[in-house]
């Protein structure tokens, strides 16, 4: 299965400097790709809510 960005939806397989992290809050696996980290768009865990950049 493909990681997709947690904010585009993308697949991040094809966007460079992507990565997962975990929640620092409840440990679920957040995706981000490199396009939206390079556009500063916040994540939101979608378990907790937790918001960050
Ligand atoms: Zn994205
Ligand atoms: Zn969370």
């Amino acid at each position: 299965m493909a990681d997709t960005c947690i904010s585009c939806k993308k697949d991040i397989s094809t966007i460079e400097n992507s990565v997962i992290f975990k929640c620092p809050k409840c440990g679920e696996k957040i995706v981000r790709c490199g396009r939206c980290r390079k556009l500063g768009i916040n994540y939101k865990c979608p378990k907790c809510g937790l918001e960050g950049l």
